[in-house]
C-alpha cells in the first residue's frame, strides 16, 4: 500500500491532529445516531496507547465560511466523551490561541475536539495559510475520514502535505476493502448496480464495465436498458432520453468483454403504494398500465448462478422499490444469498450507497458482508475510479 498506517508512526509524545467524520445527525441539540461518532474509536485507542494526545479536526453541517453557533462542534463533545469514555476538552476555535489553549489543558488520555473546520472560508477553498495554521498545533496528521476524502479541503488534504500524515483505522479499513473489490480482486468479479437512475451513476457503470467480469443492473435504471433494447416498460420509471447512451455502456461493456445481466422477469404494479396488486411477468411483458417495481425469482435466481460463480461482488443500488413490500423481494434475496456466500467464505463481498445500506440492513444481511462502506459520496467517487485528493495527500 503507498500509505501509511498508525502502525509506522512514532506518536509518543506527540501532538496528533486527527481528521474525523463525525457530522452526525441531530435534532433539538440531541445526537440522533452516535454510529460516525463510534467509528473512530479504534483509531483514538491505538493514537492514545502509542503514547499521542489526540486533537480531532471535523467539520459539522454547512456554515459555509461563517461561525453558525448552531452547527458548533461544541453540541456534539457530550455524545463523544460518553462513546469514547474520555474527557474531551473542547477548543473555540480550530486554529490559533482557543486551539493551542485546548490542546495544552487535555492531559494525557484526554481527547482534544477542535471548533467545526467549516467555520473558516479557507477550510473548503482548501487554503494552504490555514492549513499551515493547523499543522502549526502538532506534530503528525491522521486522516480517518474516508468519507470526507472526497474533498480537496484544507484539513483533509491540505493538512496532509504539512506534517508526516497517515490513515487512521477506519480509513485504513476503507481502503483496504476498496482496494480488495476493485483494485486487486480475486476474479471472477461481479458488480450489482441498482437504483433510480442511470443519469446519476453513468460515470459508474462506465468505469465498472472495463473492470468487473459481470455487471447485474438492477432497479429503475435497468427499465432504462430494456427501452435501449426496444423493450416496452408502460407506465415504468425510465429515462427514455438516456436510451442511446444505454446502448453506448452496452457497446463498452461487450467490448471490454464484461457480461451484462439484466432482469430476465419483473414484478409489475399499477402504482407504488403499500398493498398494491402486483404480478410477475416477462421482462418484455410489462402491460402498458403497469410498472416494473421489482426483479423477479428467475431473474433472481440467474443472479444466484453469478454470484456462486464469482469470488468478489461490489454493490450499489437496489434492485427494486425495496422501500414497500413486497418489492423488497428481489434485493433481499440477493443479499442474503451473497450474505450467506461470504459467510461461507466464498465470496468478498464490498458494499456503499445510501439507500444500498438501508436496504441490506432491511434483508438482515450487512453484518455478514465483508464490508459496508457508509462513506456516500466518496465510495461512489471511488466506484467510478476518481482519484480521492484525500488518500492521494496521504501517499505523497
Ligand atoms: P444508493 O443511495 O444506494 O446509491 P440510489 O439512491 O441510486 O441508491 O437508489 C435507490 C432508490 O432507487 C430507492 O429509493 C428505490 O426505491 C429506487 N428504485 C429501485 N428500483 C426502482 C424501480 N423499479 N422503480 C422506481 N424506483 C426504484
Ligand atoms: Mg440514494
Amino acid at each position: 500500500m503507498a500509505w501509511k498506517t498508525i502502525d509506522d508512526m512514532a506518536l509518543a509524545n506527540k501532538v496528533v491532529l486527527t481528521r474525523v467524520d463525525i457530522n452526525v445527525p441531530m435534532e433539538g441539540g440531541v445526537v440522533t445516531d452516535t454510529t460516525r461518532i463510534d467509528k473512530i474509536r479504534p483509531t483514538v485507542e491505538d493514537i492514545i496507547a502509542r503514547g499521542g494526545k489526540v486533537v480531532l479536526l471535523a467539520h459539522f453541517d454547512r456554515p459555509k465560511g461563517k461561525v453558525v453557533p448552531e452547527m458548533s462542534l461544541g453540541h456534539v463533545a457530550p455524545a463523544l466523551q460518553a462513546s469514547l469514555g474520555r474527557k474531551v476538552v473542547f477548543g473555540s476555535d480550530c486554529v490559533g490561541e482557543p486551539a493551542r489553549d485546548a490542546i495544552a489543558a487535555a492531559a494525557q488520555g484526554e481527547v482534544v475536539l477542535l471548533e467545526n473546520t467549516r467555520f473558516h472560508p479557507g477550510e473548503e477553498k482548501n487554503d494552504p495559510a490555514l492549513a499551515a495554521e493547523m499543522a502549526a498545533l502538532g506534530d503528525v496528521f491522521v486522516n480517518d475520514a474516508f468519507s470526507a476524502a472526497h474533498r480537496a479541503h484544507a484539513s483533509t488534504e491540505g493538512l496532509a502535505h504539512h506534517l508526516p500524515a497517515a490513515a487512521g483505522r477506519l480509513m485504513e479499513a476503507e481502503l483496504r476493502a476498496l482496494d480488495a473489490a476493485l483494485g486487486t480482486p480475486k476474479r471472477p468479479v461481479v458488480a450489482v448496480v441498482g437504483g433510480a437512475k442511470v443519469s446519476t451513476k453513468l460515470e459508474l457503470l462506465g468505469n465498472l464495465v472495463t473492470k468487473v467480469d459481470h455487471l447485474v443492473i438492477g432497479g429503475g435504471m435497468a427499465n432504462t436498458f430494456l427501452v435501449a433494447q426496444g423493450v416496452e416498460v408502460g407506465k415504468s420509471l425510465a429515462e427514455r432520453d438516456m436510451a442511446e447512451t444505454a446502448r453506448e455502456i452496452l457497446a463498452k461493456a461487450k467490448a471490454a468483454g464484461c457480461a451484462i445481466h439484466l432482469p430476465v422477469d419483473v414484478v409489475v404494479a399499477g402504482e407504488f403504494k403499500a398493498g398494491a396488486a402486483s404480478k410477475t411477468v416477462a421482462a418484455d411483458l410489462c402491460p402498458a398500465d403497469q410498472m416494473i417495481l421489482d426483479a423477479g425469482p428467475a431473474t433472481v435466481a440467474a443472479l444466484t448462478k453469478v454470484f456462486e460463480a464469482s469470488h468478489t461482488l461490489i454493490w450499489n443500488g437496489p434492485l427494486g422499490a425495496f422501500e414497500i413490500p413486497p418489492f423488497d423481494a428481489a434485493t433481499t434475496a440477493a443479499a442474503k444469498m451473497a450474505a450467506a456466500l461470504t459467510k461461507a467464505g466464498k465470496l468478498v463481498s464490498v458494499a456503499g450507497g445510501g439507500d444500498t445500506v438501508s436496504a441490506l440492513n432491511h434483508a438482515g444481511a450487512a453484518t455478514d458482508f465483508t464490508f459496508i462502506s457508509t462513506a456516500g459520496g466518496a465510495f461512489l467517487e471511488w466506484m467510478e475510479g476518481k482519484t480521492l485528493p484525500g488518500v492521494a495527500a496521504l501517499g505523497a
